[in-house]
């Protein structure tokens, strides 16, 4: 096998020979054929692997479609003058081979060149002539191939047309500086789950960017026409990126030759190596598609930076990749996603994870696989195109780095897929694919997606997804009823149980009070099915609710159902130890706290104030006491809104028993049981240690009359929270009051909005933060 290398590097050393630096040769005026060779035994297959990884370093070969196995054709680009010595070496080694493509310039003159080339002269013609674009950004020429320009003016057009609808992102900068831009398609509300839909990773795959245009397209031109788009939209929200690799796509359409038309990499500058005969070679390009996070560099892609599947120098080192996974998990999206969907061409494909080696699958491979088949149907039910539905390495070939793969394993979303697009495997015309396939590879492609986004809004619902950052309660009489699955069947609209959420509703329901203008009394049957709704029923069924069951060590097998069982409130109380002695441990009355630390404030506070009338004299020493105290009170309100905010409220990862028990312990068991008085106050056993923490971190910067003063107030702003925390739960402060309306904002974020509202002594944390909660209506 080697020694075929050998061969096939000293034709390229001929080549060569005026120049010891071979720079990468685009050759524009060149002809190529694409010849096809079918392996028939395993020696052959490794032969060709073995081109494939190392093939640069001889001929430059350009495989449209990679060995994969046996008996199964793979498709090599080629220049016509390497031609014939490559077809020798391949008949050597007895592989059967026949050319596909016998001028590959001369295809794309028949399928491409006069709507992409000479389209574009007459188009900036046009605009020379007019002097400006007659709006025509406002449509998108689906019947052929638009550049990335074209892309992004008719998506923000879409933008300024639907601005409650659409929004225009960019995600990052290309190696040459262009926006990866694209839309999301949802509204404004920012905790919808994320179906992410991307194209074009690959330059020369110019069908998959068109397809997702036509997806943006359908969701933007068809939501509240078509009850099925509305419904996605409503539910989901899209996020689509149509163009990955916009560097290497415009290239890909810069000349028309068939090196650069079929480029595959993006456009990052070159990496120079010394190959074995001493030559300095650079190429260009990464394989974006190799270069994530996930078994880098294992398996189906090279490490040299003149390989088609060059994967780069390290993961994610291209800017492209990087701007993926910033979005992924960038505060705004992170944790959002359940669906991702990444198109390519071609082979009608439908491949689910993983891709690194054959027979790996991720733990819910069955559900993705059913869904996947699914999704084949659906997409042969229009046309009848076949897909081939497996993992990439099952179906094609094990690859490694890939972004499906990472999105599955490392980005935990649910439902991941990789589509190959037309033509199928065994067509020889590859990625060329005629102008007029487009629309049809697209409509079919989207009855595959409406599969997928069926599933992702099944699996929202059925595990209560969307209830982990939205729950809807009401509550009646004092009963708490969880309306989530009924507030779409409201006779009278969602939109109004929105806004009662939270609050109490008899007024609204007995027709005394207007809710957005109307009056409305309810019937007796209104009643009777809001029972059913009432919370306490599925508490019949939980046993981690069973009277006298203590359950503290077993919370941590909740796992992924432990966030939405926490903001399920529940209004009795729960036993978390065995021993009775422990028990009693775990609760305190809301007395207990002034009880304990009112003394502290008082002596340090009178021990401050006549350190401070010594020194400054009785007014000034007063005024200076006074204010101390106030800061202190203050700053104890920030650390309120801190610790509610990103201790009490972090996540723990639903797969740490650990994590989950010390949430529970912390936070969980007050949003579970928020009636229960006795476990609604900060022990005094574990504040001990924070109060000393903060003496000991303040004396240490602090004189100590300043400090007197100031650790008074603090101390004091948290006696204060504890007490009223505990009033806002368990008093009845008048209608209209100031109390009022916290217990009312506080009780919207136990039952409205849980992401949101976190001030308890004081809002004032949440307006500097934008964290708002709602008060009373
Ligand atoms: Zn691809
Ligand atoms: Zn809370
Ligand atoms: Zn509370």
């Amino acid at each position: 096998m080697k020694l075929v290398l050998l061969f096939l590097t000293l034709v390229g050393l001929v080549r060569a020979e005026e120049s010891n630096v071979v720079e990468e040769s685009l050759t524009t005026n060149k002809l190529f054929k694409v010849l096809r060779a079918v392996p028939e035994d395993l020696l052959q297959l490794n032969y060709l692997l073995d081109i494939y990884h190392d093939h640069t370093k001889g001929i430059k070969l350009d495989f449209w479609k990679a060995p994969s196995a046996m008996n199964t054709a793979t498709d090599i680009m080629i220049q016509t003058d390497d031609f014939s010595t490559f077809a020798d070496t391949l008949q050597r080694q007895n592989i059967t081979n026949y050319v596909i493509i016998d001028d590959v310039a001369k295809l794309m003159e028949e399928r491409e060149k006069i709507s992409v080339f000479n389209k574009r002269l007459s188009a900036s013609k046009r605009r020379d002539t007019a002097g400006s674009t007659i709006n025509e950004e406002e449509s998108y020429n689906f019947q052929a191939y638009g550049s990335y320009p074209k892309m992004q003016s008719w998506m923000r057009a879409l933008s300024r047309k639907h601005p409650n609808l659409v929004r225009y992102v960019t995600i990052g900068k290309t190696h040459e500086g262009r926006n990866i831009d694209g839309l999301e398609i949802g509204g404004q509300n920012k905790s919808k789950r994320i179906f992410w839909i991307d194209g074009g990773i690959h330059a020369r795959e110019w069908a998959a960017s068109h397809t997702t245009l036509y997806f943006i397209h359908q969701l933007t031109s068809r939501y509240g026409r078509d009850p099925t788009i509305t419904r996605y939209v409503d539910e989901l929200t899209f996020l689509i990126i149509p163009n990955l690799n916009p560097d290497g796509y415009t290239f890909s359409r810069s000349v028309f030759s068939p090196s650069i038309r079929l480029w595959r990499k993006n456009r990052s500058k070159p990496s120079c190596y010394v190959d074995d005969w001493g030559r300095r070679r650079c190429c260009r390009g990464v394989d974006l598609n190799r270069n994530f996070d996930f078994h880098w560099s294992e398996a189906g892609s090279s490490d040299d930076p003149c390989s088609e599947i060059y994967q780069g120098t390290a993961p994610f080192s291209e800017p492209e990749t990087a701007a993926i996974r910033n979005t992924i998990f960038s505060n705004e999206y992170r944790g959002r996603f359940d669906g991702f969907v990444t198109l390519h061409t071609y082979s009608q494909l439908l491949i689910h994870p993983y891709g690194h080696k054959k027979e790996a699958y991720p733990a819910d491979i069955n559900e993705l696989y059913k869904v996947g088949k699914k999704a084949a149907q659906a997409l042969k039910a229009v046309y009848g195109t076949n897909y081939v539905v497996g993992s990439g390495a099952d179906t094609l070939y094990p690859a490694s780095g890939g972004s499906e793969d990472w999105a599955k394993l490392k980005a935990k979303i649910k439902f991941v897929y990789l589509m190959e697009l037309r033509p199928d495997e065994k067509n020889w015309d590859g990625f060329i694919l005629k102008e007029r396939e487009l629309i049809p590879t697209a409509t079919e492609t989207w009855a595959g997606i409406k599969v997928i986004a069926d599933a992702i809004i099944e699996y929202i619902h059925v595990n209560q997804i969307s209830a982990k950052k939205k729950p809807l309660f009401i509550s009646l009489k004092g009963r708490f009823y969880d309306i989530r699955d009924f507030a779409k069947k409201h006779p009278g609209g969602a939109k109004v149980l929105e806004k009662v959420a939270g609050s109490e509703v008899d007024k609204y329901m007995n027709g005394t009070e207007r809710i957005m203008g109307v009056k409305h009394e309810h019937s007796d049957a209104a009643y009777h099915m809001l029972e059913s709704y009432g919370v306490d029923k599925t508490h019949t069924t939980d046993p981690y609710l069973e009277k006298g069951r203590p359950i503290f060590w077993e919370i941590g097998h909740l796992g992924e159902k432990y966030w939405s069982w926490i903001h399920q409130p529940y209004d009795g109380t729960l036993r978390l130890f065995k021993s009775d002695f422990m028990e009693k441990l775990t609760r305190t009355s809301w007395y207990m706290i002034p009880g304990i630390w009112m003394p502290l404030v008082l002596l340090f506070a009178f021990m401050g104030f006549h350190q401070m009338i010594d020194r400054y004299g009785v007014q000034r020493g007063g005024i200076y006491s006074i204010a101390l105290f106030a800061l202190g009170s203050l700053v104890w309100t920030l650390l309120e809104y801190v610790l509610h905010k990103y201790a009490f409220h972090w996540e723990p990862n639903p797969k740490s028993h650990a994590q989950i028990t010390f949430h529970f312990a912390m936070h969980g068991i007050h949003h579970k049981t928020p009636m229960d008085g006795d476990r609604l106050v900060f022990p005094p056993t574990p504040a001990l240690f924070i109060i000393a923490f903060f003496y000991l971190v303040y004396t240490s910067i602090l004189p100590w009359h300043v400090f007197c003063c100031f650790g008074a107030g603090k101390l004091f702003g948290y006696i204060a929270y504890d007490c009223i925390h505990y009033y806002l739960h368990h008093g009845q402060p008048a209608v209209k009051s100031n109390m009022h309306y916290r217990k009312v904002y506080h009780h919207n974020h136990h039952f409205k909005d849980f992401d949101v509202g976190f001030g308890i002594s004081t809002n004032l944390w949440d307006y500097i933060f934008s964290t708002e909660g709602s008060g009373p209506l």
